[in-house]
């Protein structure tokens, strides 16, 4: 049998161990910056740093002296970087202090101000023909994945594969990579008596909803696939193929390969920033309390054991029970992101690493 590999994933922890300048996350982190090759990887080479933007008042985002010490980082190694995000996601910048003055590099759009600069390239999974690739992102020679950790209602945990499955496609690409899910649940009006009762059984407070006039709206973000409403339905108004979240994982997987092999090998490094782990996606436009303490921030060249160790160091956190909104309580899973989405946030991983992205086996590397 061959030896599974194992890569190093560098971390820097948010705990302080002395109140003294040096031993706080900054610094750590920019030493962490300066243990990797970036001359080898980006000299003389214009380099995406991809980020997500997030929306509206939300303000749990990746803060921008991160950001900028990045920049001054991928600079000082020769590389010329430029900060990039969906198209759409650029109005919501300036909210959040992401601007070329705070940053020290210029914003420019993945796809162009009209959004659709992409390049095609074939998926060929499910319903998932093709996705366009954001024009931006793949004539860069040079990346470094800057990502929020965070949970997700899809797809249980976003960090680096969804943000640059997600957040490296034109527009249309990302309504077919959730369309991927199918008919993940199917509503009869025919037999559906209108008695609410799979609303009243529903844990999620938004997974369901009836309009006005009565008739049953899902929400897919919401729901845990827990099919309590399947259940609490008599009339068989209502059918539920849990596999949805399964199908929409791996096609960020796919997604996220189309987009990596765009670059040369060793053109890509991986930062996840662990702070603010809200519950939620950044795109929702807000945000909520924490649900553990702030961990901190992790990097890596291998992007399958990066995520794997920050779903782990997430799992190995107390849960804050007062960080969720009080209309939610916490289901069954092997993850605190799984018992709030009822999503196995692993899943993604497993894809990554099964289509050769890189290794779940990893050495964390403490940086002090
Ligand atoms: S499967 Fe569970 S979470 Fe989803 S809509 Fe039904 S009751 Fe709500
Ligand atoms: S439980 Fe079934 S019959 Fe009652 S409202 Fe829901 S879908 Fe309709």
């Amino acid at each position: 049998m061959v030896k599974k590999k194992t890569a190093e994933v560098s971390f820097a922890s948010s705990k302080v161990k002395e109140l003294r300048r040096n031993a706080t996350l900054p610094v750590k982190y920019e030493r962490m910056l300066a243990g990797f090759p970036l001359e080898k990887m980006f000299k003389g080479k214009t380099v995406a740093i991809k980020i997500h933007v997030g929306g509206d008042i939300g303000f749990t985002t990746v803060h921008p002296l991160f950001i900028r010490m990045l920049v001054d980082a991928v600079k000082k190694a020769g590389g010329d970087p430029f900060i990039t995000d969906g198209s759409g996601a650029m109005q919501f910048a300036k909210a959040r202090g992401y601007t070329e003055e705070v940053l020290g590099a210029p914003l420019i759009a993945a796809a162009g101000i009209s959004n659709n600069y992409a390049y095609t390239r074939k998926i060929n999974y499910r319903t998932l023909k093709s996705v366009d690739l954001c024009g931006n992102i793949v004539d860069a020679d040079a990346m470094v994945v800057l990502s929020h950790g965070k949970g997700h209602g899809n797809s249980g945990f976003g960090a680096a594969i969804k943000n640059l499955a997600m957040g490296c496609v034109a527009r249309d690409s990302r309504a077919k990579l959730h369309k991927v899910q199918g008919e993940n649940f199917v509503w009869n009006s025919e037999l559906c008596s209108r008695c609410h009762a799979c609303k009243e059984s529903c844990p999620s407070p938004d997974a369901i909803s009836f309009d006005k006039d009565d008739n049953l709206k899902y929400f897919e973000h919401g729901c845990r696939y827990c099919r309590h409403c399947e259940t609490a339905c008599k009339t068989g108004a209502i059918k539920i193929n849990s596999h949805g979240s399964e199908y929409f994982q791996r096609a960020m997987a796919m997604t996220t390969k189309a987009v990596l092999d765009t670059f040369e090998p060793g053109r890509v490094l991986y930062i996840n920033v662990m702070l603010n782990i809200t519950p939620f996606c950044d795109c929702w436009g807000f945000s909520s309390p924490a649900l553990v303490p702030d961990i901190g921030i992790l990097a890596a060249t291998d992007i399958v054991a990066i995520e794997q160790a920050s779903l782990d160091l997430v799992k190995s956190e107390d849960f804050i029970p007062s960080s969720l909104p009080e209309s939610m309580t916490l289901g069954d899973g092997n993850h605190l992101f799984q018992k709030i989405h009822g999503k196995d946030p692993y899943l993604q991983v497993a894809c990554a690493e099964e289509i050769g992205l890189g290794t779940r086996k990893y050495k964390l590397n403490v940086v002090e």
